[in-house]
């Protein structure tokens, strides 16, 4: 038989995986059995499907089963399904190579969290093993988990359509694999499906008791919609639990239901289970997790509810079930208004799915809303996990109006929480017909802006929009009630008028200009109109800063955070000009009045002017070229503390 034998070699990225895999995980190895049968399951809902469609297939009356059984003597454990099977093909493909992004991530992760790559790895940096159990399934290394408790591992398939003979899969985790046709009994321990056979490590003997691996599969596996069967005993008897009246469910109940969704171990912040028959029926279970979700970088693909139709797994995170905004929840979708023969392909623009979402949708806001009425604290929570991804509801035209007092922002009134537009649109002053607002790039940077100043005097509550989304959002609602958005940057003395102070203003100290002075800064103005040239568009006196020397305004009406964002999506880095503001009142600007009036052409100005532009543009949140301002700045204090040090004669 040894002509039939193809031996093959791991890729340089599997073995790493393996690597980490076999040699260094050990507390939470009885996860392998949840991925072993979580892919059995996979494989039978893909044969339940097949069958839906009324295409025939391989031994068409065996039952869809999972049947799991050991050999004490021999250290085998046996994991059998009757499911889809592999070809030989498929089995060199599916078993031999993980996918590669997947493996690279699943390293680079586990690196990340041990602080070593597995090659380098030593005892003191023993990887995160909560971590791998909950990575191992997300990245497609599933299957190699098996490898953490067996030294060897055969799997015998046979493909449930075509007329392919069945193949052995065998490997010991190391360089490679080999693929051969079945020996001696290996043949009959497979009609359809496969087989997987572990050769289980001397140090794991505990996956042979039965006792145990009862307890994993409750732990992990209760709610697999298969029979899983133990030495012939039937082991998961959870019915579906979406599909029990609500009264008999208790929380742990639905805690386990969603640590089998989800391999997150802390229970959700809450759990939204909804019945309902008209205009569709559906039952649905919707988690809103207590832990952060990670949409913008790589699970970005892998989102949205399960979709069932009569109990039976259509599909894996469908996206059309809930909009993208919704994205950090986790749960499945129920529905008995679908045929279950339905392709996959067909589910995109599906009238029943439409309503169901946008049922679901409206039950979920709903549902933050009492939330946020009635437990602010934990509305808290759910905004400081998922409100950067909920905060994209501005782009649901349907529903943007009634989530609009969901949302959230910092602001000056309440440094370092958040507040409501309700809040804020209950404290306006009587004469307030604007919901103030300013983009700035953090909640230190925002503290500072010049722009503030003004509003903080008048007592007028500004939001501090921290995120680009937040600029878009308020943009695009427009308004909220009577009241206009509008950014502090666009703000004209006219619009503050109305308001008294409400700080008392310090008498200014500052000495009025007198006309020739004014004159000569005229002359100023044009001269660091000169000196900036290109970078600013104009250059003129403000009366909006107190207390600094100077801001950077934009000729558009774009706030400076919003450009930044435009910029990105067009990939222009170029900076539009702006207009730059400086306040005669200031003595930094008073200073350099008097250097100019006593030597218009001292080297010192043009310096300084650009050491002032590279201040404004800092606070504006923008750097241009880091190195240079640096050096300019180091040149200025070295001038200073020299000149100082003269003075003082030391
Ligand atoms: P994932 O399940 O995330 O795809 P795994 O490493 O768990 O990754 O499995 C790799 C692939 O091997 C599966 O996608 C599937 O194609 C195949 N496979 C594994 N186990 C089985 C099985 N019992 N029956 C059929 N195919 C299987
Ligand atoms: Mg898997």
């Amino acid at each position: 038989m040894v002509d039939n034998v193809r031996t093959h070699k791991f890729k340089a990225e599997t073995r790493k995986v393996l690597n980490i895999l076999t040699h260094s995980l050990y507390t939470n190895r009885e996860i392998f059995l949840r991925e072993l049968l979580s892919n059995a399951s996979d494989a039978l809902d893909k044969l339940r499907f097949l069958q839906n469609k009324g295409e025939s297939v391989r031994a068409g009356d065996l039952p869809l089963e999972i049947r799991i059984s050991v050999d004490k003597e021999k250290g085998l454990l046996q994991i059998a399904d009757t499911g889809l099977g592999m070809t030989e093909k498929e089995l060199i493909d599916n078993l031999g190579t993980i996918a590669k992004s997947g493996s690279e991530r699943f390293a680079r992760e586990m690196g990340e969290a041990g602080g070593k790559t597995p090659e380098g790895a030593s005892p003191q940096d023993a990887p995160d093993e909560a971590l791998a159990a909950r990575l191992i399934g997300r990245f497609g290394v599933g299957f190699y988990s098996v490898f953490m408790a067996a030294d060897a591992v055969e799997v015998i398939s046979v493909p449930a359509q075509g007329d392919e003979a069945p193949h052995v899969w065998t490997s010991d985790g190391g360089g490679g694999f080999s693929v051969r046709p079945p020996e001696g009994e290996e043949a009959a321990l497979c009609s359809r499906g496969t087989v997987i056979r572990a050769k289980i490590k001397a140090d794991a003997k505990e996956f042979l008791e039965k006792y145990r691996l009862e307890s994993i599969i409750r732990k992990h596996s209760n709610f697999l919609s298969f029979p899983i069967f133990l030495e012939g005993e039937r082991i998961n008897t959870t019915p579906a639990l979406w599909r029990e009246p609500k009264f008999s469910i208790t929380p742990e109940q639905y805690h386990e239901f969603y640590k089998y969704l989800t391999y997150d171990e802390t229970p959700p912040l809450d759990t939204i289970h909804l019945s309902v028959d008209a205009p569709v029926q559906f039952n649905a279970l919707i988690f809103i997790p207590a832990t952060a979700q990670d949409l913008f970088s790589h699970q970005q693909e892998r989102w949205g509810p399960d979709l069932y139709a009569s109990r039976v797994l259509i599909e894996r995170g469908n996206k059309e079930l809930l909009p993208q905004y919704l994205g950090f929840l986790k749960g499945m979708v129920d529905t008995e208004d679908l045929p279950l023969n339905i392709s996959r392909e067909t589910l995109q623009e599906n009238t029943v799915l439409r309503k169901i979402s946008q049922t679901v949708v409206k039950q979920i806001l709903g549902h933050l809303e009492k939330m946020a009425l009635e437990d602010k604290d934990k509305y808290a929570s759910f905004w400081k996990l998922h409100g950067k991804y909920f905060k994209f509801v501005f782009n649901d035209y349907l529903n943007r109006e009634k989530a609009a007092p969901l949302l959230r922002f910092a602001s000056s009134y309440a440094e370092g929480g958040f507040v409501g537009l309700d809040e804020y649109a209950g404290r306006v002053k009587p004469e307030q017909k604007d919901i103030w607002h300013l983009a700035a790039p953090s909640l230190e940077a925002a503290k500072v802006n010049p722009h503030l100043s003004r509003f903080r005097r008048k007592g007028l509550e500004v939001l501090y929009l921290l995120e680009p989304v937040d600029e878009f959002a308020l943009e695009s609602l427009g308004k909220y009630k009577d009241l206009t958005f509008k950014s502090v940057e666009r703000a004209e003395a006219k619009d503050l008028e109305p308001f008294a102070d409400a700080v008392e203003e310090e008498p200014s100290a500052v000495q009025a200009l007198t006309d020739s002075e004014k004159a000569d800064l005229g002359q100023l103005v044009e001269k660091i109109r000169a000196t900036l040239g290109e970078q600013i568009k104009e250059v003129r006196l403000s009366d909006r800063l107190a207390g600094s020397p100077a801001v950077l305004v934009s000729p558009d009406g774009l706030s400076s955070s919003m450009e930044k964002l435009l910029k990105v999506m067009q990939k222009d880095e170029a900076v539009t000009p702006k207009i730059l503001e400086i306040n005669p009142e200031h003595s930094l600007l008073r200073a350099l009045l008097r250097i100019y009036r006593h030597d218009a052409e001292n080297p010192l100005i043009s310096e300084l002017v650009r050491g002032l532009f590279d201040n404004v543009l800092l606070l504006d949140g923008c750097v241009n070229d880091a190195g240079l301002m640096a050096d300019r700045s180091l040149r200025l204090m070295d001038k200073a503390l020299s000149w100082y040090a003269d003075l003082l004669k030391i």
